[in-house]
């Protein structure tokens, strides 16, 4: 039922009930009228006849006293001066006098009414009220036995209808002007509750539909919006028209980094801020609305394809302008899943859902914004897949590792690996990292999965010092393994039980994973250092953290992210970025590994910034552990030195 359906049902009832009670009131009050105005009739007529029987009884004693009574039936003049006496109203006038009766006027109808033959047969005086053809009339018998007189008479009422006239009258006019008053008091008043109903319904309405934060249309509204907006004339519309809508979710990256060091007033301000933003999209057809959390949507109607990416464009341009909050300038930036109206679905949810799995894309590879395209359907059901498989893989140990050398410039010498995790899926064939370690971190066995690395890394490190080969492996950690309690004395319960020396395991922590909660990761390498093991900052450069921070952290290495690398030839911004870590790591006394090194002209580079330890394809890709055993051991047999040249191997 619509609220309209409610507030008209709601009037209808106040208006009924009022004329209801109007209708009971207006009975009541006729009834006690009616009733007090025959009582007051039928008094008066009382008194009315009473008068005239005493004045014809007066007279009739008068005249009995004097004529003869046996002539009296007989003695015309005497009837006639007794009839004379007769007002035209009384249609009845019966006496008995010395056992004489004598029917001065009468009329057959009311010879056989029960209260007169009772009175006159046990000659009690007394009187009542009979109807005669829609006439009221008053008979009185009086009975004076010191007399022997009895007289009846029977009267037609004057009193008795005039006042019962005269009420009724103006009973009528009462009734009628009380109803008319009700009705209309009955509909004001329905339509002044009507009116707060829908004002409250209205507010009721808004409070459910509106987001209380940022003021803007919410979740409920959106579907809503959508039951109103899939109508069979817009379908056709766009059908016809090959135009388009699209809906566009915005998701702000590092909200919660945001809102876990700043605070929950600073996030909701900057949530805002960004609303304030989004609302001023010159896009005339467009609508925005708060998703949820740090998630926007704006559902923008009559569109072409270009339109839709130049505002993708502009919203992602919008949101990266610095925001003022709370004394702090934040540089934000956001991700952008865009899916179309009819292309990417036909219910509003499908359409959601690919916007979603578009965002998510943009945010992973840090696009900005991406329109949503059948083949990253595809890729999410796998990974909805994979995820459901971790277990599994993790109990058949479907995970190995493969290690990826770090060398020492220039001569290229191998100081040690990086573990890096391959999952061999006996149907995908080798799945590398990036298609499962973010459904790893965001699974129940993220611990239990380090926990497994840990120990083949470890195990490895045994093997090989068995075999005479000394060699550091660099583990990666995931930043929710910092939450592990147990992390630290599993890894120094490996390490003792495998005889293996702490400094020849190291471990990877992403900057932006370090960063996030330092006073946390600082108490876990702090424990991690006293137990001996090597600590790096991996990626560096690629997060928002200050390079204050490093100075907090107790690490041995800082890891170059390899985007730097890329162009360190071309690029003089990428020399002078690379150039100034290492000056900086070599005043807080850390060594520098650049990543992702992949020619010689990006080595000559390095080596001559002054770069000693680099890693990448040049040097070798990540190798299976046979793959590095045999490197190793047959370097070792060329030359008797530890240290190997690998460039000698490609
Ligand atoms: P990462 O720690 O930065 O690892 C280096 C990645 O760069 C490796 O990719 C490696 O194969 C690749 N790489 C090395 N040299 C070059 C180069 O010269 N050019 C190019 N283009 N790439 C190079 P991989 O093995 O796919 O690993 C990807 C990421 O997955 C790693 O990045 C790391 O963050 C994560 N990862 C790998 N193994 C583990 C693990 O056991 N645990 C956790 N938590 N994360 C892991
Ligand atoms: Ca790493
Ligand atoms: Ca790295």
């Amino acid at each position: 039922m619509t609220n309209t359906d409610l507030s008209l049902a709601l009037r209808k009832r106040v208006l009924y009930s009022s004329i209801g009670l109007a209708i009971v009131v207006s009975a009541i009050f006729i009834s006690v009228a009616f009733n007090l105005s025959r009582d007051l009739g039928q008094s008066l007529e009382l008194e009315h006849s009473n008068k005239m029987l005493l004045q014809l009884t007066k007279s009739i004693k008068a005249i009995v006293s004097t004529a003869d009574l046996n002539e009296l039936s007989l003695n015309e003049s005497v009837k006639t001066e007794l009839i004379a006496l007769l007002d035209k109203d009384v249609i009845g006038f019966e006496i008995w006098v010395n056992n004489k009766h004598f029917k001065l006027r009468n009329s057959s109808f009311y010879a056989q009414d029960e209260g007169i033959a009772t009175a006159i047969n046990t000659k009690q005086s007394s009187y009542d009220f009979i109807e005669n053809e829609a006439e009221m009339l008053i008979w009185v018998y009086e009975n004076s036995p010191l007399d022997d007189l009895s007289i009846l008479m029977v009267t037609k009422t004057h009193a008795l209808d005039k006042a019962i006239s005269y009420v009724s009258n103006r009973l009528f006019i009462t009734a009628f002007l009380t109803f008319w008053l009700t009705v209309w008091v009955a509909l004001f008043i329905s339509a002044l509750i009507s009116k707060r109903f829908e004002q409250s319904n209205d507010r009721l309405k808004y409070l459910a539909s509106h987001d209380m934060l940022t003021g803007l249309p919410n979740r409920t509204y959106l579907y809503d919006y959508a039951l109103s907006y899939f109508t069979p004339e817009n379908v056709k519309k766009h059908q016809d028209l090959d135009t388009l809508f699209a809906i566009y979710i915005i998701d702000l990256d590092k909200f919660k980094d945001i809102n876990d060091t700043m605070g929950h007033l600073v996030g909701d301000e900057l949530l805002k801020a960004i609303s304030r933003r989004l609302r001023n999209l010159k896009e005339k057809n467009s609508q925005v609305m708060r998703y949820g959390g740090d998630e926007f949507v704006v559902w923008c109607d009559d569109l072409n394809e270009s339109d839709a990416i130049s505002l993708a464009e502009d919203i992602v341009l919008l949101c990266r302008q610095p925001i003022k909050v709370s004394n702090y300038v934040f540089e934000t930036s956001v991700s952008v899943g865009v899916a179309y109206y009819p292309a990417s679905g036909q219910q509003l949810d499908d359409i959601l859902k690919n916007a979603d799995i578009a965002m998510y894309q943009a945010k992973k590879h840090r696009l900005g914004y991406q329109v949503f395209q059948q083949e990253l359907f595809t890729r999410s059901e796998f990974r909805i897949s994979l995820r459901g498989q971790l277990n599994a893989a993790l109990e058949k140990r479907q995970f190995v590792l493969h290690y990826q050398p770090k060398v020492q410039l220039p001569e290229n010498n191998i100081v040690g690996v990086e573990a890096l995790v391959r999952w061999l899926h006996p149907k995908e064939g080798m799945l590398m990292p990036n298609m499962f370690i973010d459904i790893v971190e965001q699974s129940m066995f993220v611990h239990e999965f380090t926990r497994y690395v840990l120990l083949q890394a470890i195990m490895q490190c045994r093997e090989w010092l068995d075999n005479g080969i000394e060699l550091s492996i660099a583990v990666n950690i995931s930043p929710y393994n910092l939450m592990d309690p147990e992390l630290v004395s599993y890894l120094s319960d490996l390490l003792k039980h495998y005889q293996v020396p702490a400094e020849l395991i190291e471990i990877e922590l992403t900057e932006n994973a370090s960063m996030v909660n330092i006073d946390k990761t600082r108490e876990v390498f702090s424990q991690l250092n006293k137990l001996g093991v090597k600590l790096s900052i991996d990626d560096f450069g690629t997060g928002m953290s200050s390079l204050a921070y490093i100075k907090h952290l107790d690490v041995d290495y800082i890891k170059i992210d390899r985007s730097f690398t890329i162009d360190v030839v071309t690029d003089s911004r990428d020399e002078a970025v690379i150039s100034s870590l290492l000056v900086l790591c070599q005043k807080l006394n850390k060594l520098t590994i650049v990543e992702g090194v992949e020619t010689i002209e990006q080595a000559n580079k390095l080596a001559s910034l002054g770069c000693t330890l680099a890693q990448g394809y040049l040097y070798s890709k990540p190798l299976s552990a046979e793959e590095i055993t045999h490197l190793l051991s047959k370097r070792k047999a060329e030359t008797d030195n530890k240290i190997i040249n690998i460039k000698k191997f490609n």
